[in-house]
């Protein structure tokens, strides 16, 4: 069995670890470093991006965070997550991580329209999705080594690169787990293949 992790310094932890053990996984809140060792997976919840940057900071994370990416081991980021991902973000001169190539443009969907639901195609996942969107992101640009793996009305709001996961919305907090559930198997391959 693989285990995950939810980065816990702030935001919707409680709900992922819900719904990764309800895909028959195992999952842990992270809230030290020395706790990354033991995890196959790690989850980069939605919250608020710039209070979790200086959690991160303050706490040490920062390094030990890309180089549990580095590593091979997956990394899911949703909403502020996505945006911790991101290699730029629109607006301002510094971004977070810097794992997936992608600028980022926070609070994307309008001050009047804070959140929304929106039915979603999500690429090897499903076509039917309740995305639950809440000041939520989008991504303006990848790189090549993207793959856009949904859009709603023409804005992406999630993708892939290699062992990377990210969307802007907030798929825990339903009771559709399928995106969890391919995150888990995402963390599977990849600790099969680090194995050998
Ligand atoms: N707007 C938040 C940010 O910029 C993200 C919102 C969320 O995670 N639900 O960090």
């Amino acid at each position: 069995m693989v285990k995950i992790g939810v980065l816990a310094l702030q935001g919707a932890v409680r709900e992922h670890i819900q719904a990764i053990e309800a895909v028959g996984a195992e999952a842990v809140a992270i809230k030290k470093v020395e706790q990354l060792q033991d995890i196959d997976g790690l989850i980069l919840p939605g919250g608020e991006s710039t209070t979790m940057r200086r959690l991160i900071d303050k706490y040490g994370f920062f390094e030990p965070l890309k180089k549990f990416g580095e590593s091979g081991k997956p990394i899911w980021g949703t909403c502020a997550g996505l945006i911790l991902m991101a290699t730029k973000i629109a607006g301002q001169e510094d971004a977070h991580l810097g794992l997936i190539d992608m600028t980022v443009e926070r609070n994307a969907f309008g001050r009047q329209v804070d959140s929304f639901e929106a039915s979603l195609t999500i690429t090897d996942i499903a076509d039917d999705f309740i995305g639950v969107f809440i000041r939520a992101p989008r991504i303006l640009e990848v790189g090549n080594d993207v793959e856009i793996i949904c859009k709603h009305h023409d804005k992406i709001v999630a993708v892939r690169q290699g062992h990377y996961l990210a969307c802007s919305f907030h798929p825990e907090l339903t009771d559709d787990h399928r995106m969890a559930q391919y995150f888990v198997k995402m963390v599977k391959e990849a600790k099969e293949k680090l194995a050998v």
